[in-house]
């Protein structure tokens, strides 16, 4: 594999990363920027924005380029809702990303446990926009359901790669099955802004990733986020390419020109990277 490009270089802001990292040891939370390795930690930490996973750190499912592991999975917090909001009042954010480790071993996958904590950040800070980054939920409306309820802003639900690398990448879960969460919770909820995105650098074509651009549009998505994969450990699955900047921008160009609201497509694009931007410009 070639050398690691200097686009894809980032300095970490070392005091604002660990002022944050204390605060959520205090509050006993999770970051899913220290649990996916995110590049842009430093950068987020400095603006005073997390994304926070909640539901453990131990997932069910065992995706081959996710950094968050897989094991035995932890008891649900009661606490943890509480807990939560209490950091977005203290970090004083505007825009709040909450997601989860996938919880296939509960019930309802863990629906209640986002519900319970849109209500708690809603409650201590009014003002602030919301949004959930859901697993698939096993594609159940009615546990969807339990998550529209609570009225997010935004409910983003990664694709993550093109329809054909599911069985390497996501053996778990089901490309389809995706496309149908983002599709019944634009019917069912219209004022919320769906969101989704993948990763390139796996081997993909343009032509399937304008496919997946193709999918999400008709499946009422509004906002759209590509990034550069990047290999967590050895064990992960490999990076094919690094993808050149000039592409991301020219999928930008081509994703606007397809219809979204707003588009993010850089090497260093997370799901939730500058997510209240993206959130603004998602407005119709
Ligand atoms: S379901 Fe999500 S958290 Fe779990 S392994 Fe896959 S990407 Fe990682």
């Amino acid at each position: 594999m070639e050398k690691k490009p200097e686009w894809l270089k980032v300095n970490y802001n070392k005091e604002a990363v660990e002022e944050v990292s204390r605060l959520m040891a205090k509050l006993k939370l999770n970051t899913v920027c220290k649990e996916a390795n995110c590049p842009n930690l430093g950068e987020c930490y400095k603006k005073r924005t997390a994304t926070f996973m909640i539901l453990g750190n131990i997932c069910t499912r065992h995706c081959r380029f996710c950094n968050v592991g897989s094991g035995v999975v932890e008891a649900v917090d009661p606490n943890e809702p509480q807990h939560l909001a209490e950091a977005v009042k203290e970090l004083d954010l505007k825009h709040v990303v909450i997601t989860s480790v996938t919880r296939d071993d509960l019930a309802d996958g863990g629906a209640s446990h986002f519900a319970n904590t849109i209500k708690a950040v809603r409650k201590l800070n009014p003002g602030v926009t919301v949004e959930v980054l859901i697993p698939d939920l096993q594609g159940v409306s009615e546990h969807l359901d339990i998550v529209i309820a609570a009225n997010p802003d935004v409910i983003n639900h990664n694709v993550e790669t093109v329809r054909e690398f599911y069985p390497e990448v996501r053996p778990e879960a089901d490309y389809d099955r995706s496309m149908q969460v983002l599709l019944y919770v634009k019917t069912k909820a219209p004022q919320i802004k769906t969101k989704t995105g993948i990763m390139v650098g796996l081997g993909e074509t343009d032509e399937q990733v304008f496919k997946v651009m193709d999918d999400s549009l008709k499946a009422g998505c509004d906002i759209f986020t590509i990034g550069q994969y990047l290999q967590p450990s050895p064990q992960h699955i490999k990076v094919k390419a690094y993808v050149t900047p000039e592409k991301f921008e020219e999928y930008k160009k081509i994703g606007e020109a397809k219809g979204f609201h707003y588009i993010a497509s850089s090497p260093l694009v997370r799901s939730s990277y500058r997510a209240e931007e993206a959130l603004e410009g998602g407005k119709s």
